[in-house]
């Protein structure tokens, strides 16, 4: 339940508000479970909307690397579109960010907590992939932030201007969806910012002696997927590849869970392993190999259920009303998107013999 603020409260908001600009970020390995929303006592003003949400920023241990969480489930008006992660490194010649967060206010919040860490200029933002939970927070960066190049792999070009659901979602339906369960923190005033620069297979780039290395993944859930992984200190931000503490979301005429599998064996190859893990959704982990679990286990156990279902010209009807989904029906987002995902499959096992 959301709580109405009377007028003569607000200088309350505001001096919470300062006593939260100067709260330390915490410094640990992983926080305990995930976020629990607490969107009842603060307040906080942005150029776009005022927000109830406390964006906490955690620290990498032993690395300039920090990251907030977003909360678990489909975006809505209680988390106020904050569903995914984010994260930045600060080096002595800027600070790289690697996704932008699903309203303009929460991208404008973010850059609040880049601002409270440090005043080095945003040397660049890179995108995971292209869906709105991870890239309307850009327009953010745009305007307060000097406008910093925006970097993401080639085919997330296809989002703005693309054909219908060429990255899984369709941007401007997408965009009208939000302006109504997001309102006001997406309004008529939010747009997409396009990347400005673009990778094709692979990227490594050093700002300020820290070096970085992009890798394309996709298509996996969405046609640019892709990964940052921090060279210096081992520290992987692995977009939507990874989902973790929720079921993932499948249901796009773009998901190709054959090579979202590939993307997952990759990470678990790399080597030196990451020492910590930054998934796009869900809590992070010292383990790529416990990270990847979860998605792994989903994408096999409904490729397998709905694949026999295919193979035997069962109806996707009766075949998902037979599968016991008891193992992830208790997991955040299945109701949302569990039925959506499984026909998805079914058609992608459906064609697979014929590709
Ligand atoms: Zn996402």
């Amino acid at each position: 339940m959301r709580k109405k603020h009377a007028p003569e409260t607000s200088f309350i908001f505001v001096l919470l508000l300062t006593l939260s600009a100067c709260s330390k970020s915490s410094e640990i390995d992983a926080p305990a479970g995930d976020v629990a929303a607490d969107a009842s006592i603060i307040g906080v003003a942005t150029p776009y909307a005022e927000s109830k949400l406390e964006m906490k920023l955690f620290k990498v241990k032993d690395a300039p690397i920090y990251y907030v969480l977003g909360f678990s489930g489909v975006p809505d008006a209680e988390n106020e579109g904050h569903t995914s992660n984010a994260g930045f490194v600060v080096t002595d010649a800027g600070v790289v960010v690697f996704d932008a967060l699903g309203t303009p206010a929460l991208g404008y919040q973010l850059l609040q907590r880049i601002r409270e860490v440090t005043d080095q200029p945003i040397e660049r933002v890179i995108l995971s992939h292209y869906h709105a939970d991870h890239i309307y927070g850009l327009q953010a960066f745009e305007e307060h932030a000097d406008n910093p190049p925006v970097w993401a792999q080639e085919l997330a070009l296809g989002y703005v201007g693309g054909s219908t659901a060429s990255q899984g979602e369709d941007a401007e339906r997408r965009l009208a969806q939000r302006r109504e369960a997001l309102f006001p923190w997406v309004d008529e005033n939010t747009h997409i910012v396009s990347p400005s620069n673009t990778f094709e297979d692979e990227m490594d780039f050093e700002v300020g002696g820290v070096t970085f290395m992009l890798k394309h993944l996709g298509p996996a859930h969405a046609p640019a997927d892709s990964i940052m992984l921090v060279k210096n200190y081992g520290v992987l931000f692995s977009g939507d590849v990874i989902y973790k503490g929720r079921v993932p979301f499948m249901d796009s005429p773009e998901t190709d869970t054959k090579r979202w599998l590939r993307g997952l064996d990759y990470l678990a190859e790399l080597n030196p392993p990451p020492r910590f893990v930054i998934p796009g959704h869900g809590a992070p982990s010292q383990s790529v190999k416990e990270a990847i679990t979860t998605t792994r286990d989903y994408i096999n156990f409904v490729r397998d259920a709905m694949g026999t279902a295919a193979k035997n010209l069962v109806p996707f009807e009766e075949a998902y009303n037979a599968t016991d989904w008891s193992a992830y029906q208790d997991m955040p987002a299945f109701d949302g998107s569990n039925r959506g995902n499984a026909y998805r499959i079914f058609l992608e096992m459906e064609a697979e013999p014929f590709k």
